[in-house]
């Protein structure tokens, strides 16, 4: 049986575990946490949506990016300050402009066909994740944003997605709680929420009981693969450990980019920082005020999902600030603010916020299948849609290693005769 070393106890490293030991894999998770997904799979914006596969490659979301960087509560926030990483990213960003349109097609068709994998792990293996179907609703204030969104649906619409525009009257009757006035929204019944932790840490549990050893607490510090294998080293509990395997995939999120270097790839992931709130629905009054149906506000870029019966998730904001992961007040307060806004009768007596870096790519594509060498493989550089996209990407991962196996086994069949 082939031993696969998977680095990362993050959604994409736990789904790509679970569906490699499905096909009879023996394989190893790495993680430096105690649990799986700690860090950008902890406390995201929860939403599972096709109808947010555009891609940010576009001038005019280019030119608003960068008015927004004049503005200290805008959903933006470069560091001036250069570096070659970050710069490298931005030009690498424009240079996959001209793909925008095929990439936005082409990250649809990916989030449609993952749902049907995440759902059906989910029922098999009876994980509660508060998954929600009820749909996302995009809201619009004005007429430039709803146009454009109409431009956007016609990708999406080419990827296979369904999505209807809807009057301010119509909005209301989707989501009753909303307040506000808008100029008029998009529907996509079809798309849906869920807590990314617990069916991350629901779905390791799954594949602990298929085969998969989990080692947390494991730090990878060294690495290394050659045409016949792969090694790492481990510290754990201070001590070190190498382990080798026939073949390592890396699902590390923001440390993919440097593992990658090691193993003579370039991967060039860039942290994109976002916040979160959890409002702590503690009262009835507010329970009943909370949205349950899935928003997304265009204008500030926030997107909600209501997480069970009390737990009601705001998230968004880009920052380019390197791999810095401070909760900044500044950054917090807008989403406060945006919740009391939209949703007066909620409380926000009680918000837990949260940070994390959404490990990007600069075409907004993930990187999934074989590095330079045959025992190595990725499946990373979610960015902004790590939730969405996870089970197919490690479907597709799967099918990657599968076909290198089988490509394996002919050539060395061929050398023995
Ligand atoms: C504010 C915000 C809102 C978001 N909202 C949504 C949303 O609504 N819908 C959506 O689809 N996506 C959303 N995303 C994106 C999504 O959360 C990410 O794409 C996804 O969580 C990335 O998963 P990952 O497994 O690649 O990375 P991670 O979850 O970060 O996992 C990587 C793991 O690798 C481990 N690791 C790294 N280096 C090492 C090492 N050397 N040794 C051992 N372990 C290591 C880390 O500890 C980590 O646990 C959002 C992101 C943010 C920040």
């Amino acid at each position: 049986m082939q031993r696969i070393a998977v680095i990362g106890g993050g959604i994409t490293g736990i789904t790509s575990a679970y569906a490699l030991a499905k096909r009879g894999f023996d394989v190893t998770v790495f993680e430096k946490h105690r649990y799986a997904a700690m860090e950008t799979s902890f406390a995201n914006g929860g939403q599972l949506s096709a109808s947010n596969a555009e891609v940010w490659n576009h001038w005019p979301t280019v030119i608003k990016g960068l008015r927004w960087m004049l503005k200290s509560d805008a959903p933006l926030l470069v560091n001036p300050r250069p570096s070659w990483h970050k710069l490298s990213w931005f030009a690498e960003f424009i240079a996959a402009i001209p793909r925008y349109a095929d990439n936005t097609t082409e990250t649809t068709r990916l989030a449609i066909a993952a749902r049907e994998h995440l759902f059906q792990w989910a029922k098999d293996e009876q994980i509660d994740f508060d998954l929600k179907q009820k749909g996302i609703l995009h809201i619009y204030r004005d007429k430039a944003g709803y146009d454009h969104a109409a431009k956007v649906s016609q990708l999406l619409s080419k990827g296979g997605l369904e999505r209807r525009a809807v009057t301010p009257d119509e909005m209301r009757a989707i989501e009753p709680t909303l307040a506000g006035s808008y100029h008029g929204g998009f529907y996509t019944e079809s798309d849906a929420t869920g807590d990314i932790h617990k069916y991350t840490n629901g779905l390791a549990q799954a594949a602990a009981k298929r085969g998969v050893t989990l080692n947390y607490g494991h730090q990878i510090n060294d690495i290394g693969a050659d045409e016949s294998g792969a090694w790492v080293s481990a510290t754990v509990d201070s001590e070190t450990i190498r382990q080798s395997f026939d073949s390592v995939v890396v699902c590390a999120g923001i440390g993919s980019r440097a593992i990658a270097a090691k193993l003579g790839d370039r991967v060039n992931i860039y942290p994109v920082k976002g916040y979160s709130i959890t409002v702590q629905l503690d009262d009835d009054a507010s329970q009943q005020a909370a949205p349950t149906v899935s928003l997304l506000d265009d204008e500030t870029k926030l997107v909600t999902s209501r997480l069970g019966h009390d737990r009601f998730r705001v998230a968004g904001t880009a920052e380019f600030n390197g791999s810095n992961r401070d909760i900044r007040n500044d950054r917090i307060r807008p989403l406060v603010r945006w919740v009391e806004e939209c949703f007066p009768g909620v409380s926000t007596r009680r918000v837990v916020p949260w940070a994390g870096l959404r490990p990007m790519l600069p075409n907004m594509l993930p990187k999934v299948g074989p590095g330079k060498l045959p025992t190595v493989f990725y499946n990373t550089g979610h960015g902004h849609l790590g939730w969405t996209l996870s089970a197919i990407t490690a479907e597709l991962l799967a099918d990657a290693v599968q076909e290198q196996g089988a490509a394996s086994e002919v050539v060395t069949a061929a050398r023995s005769t």
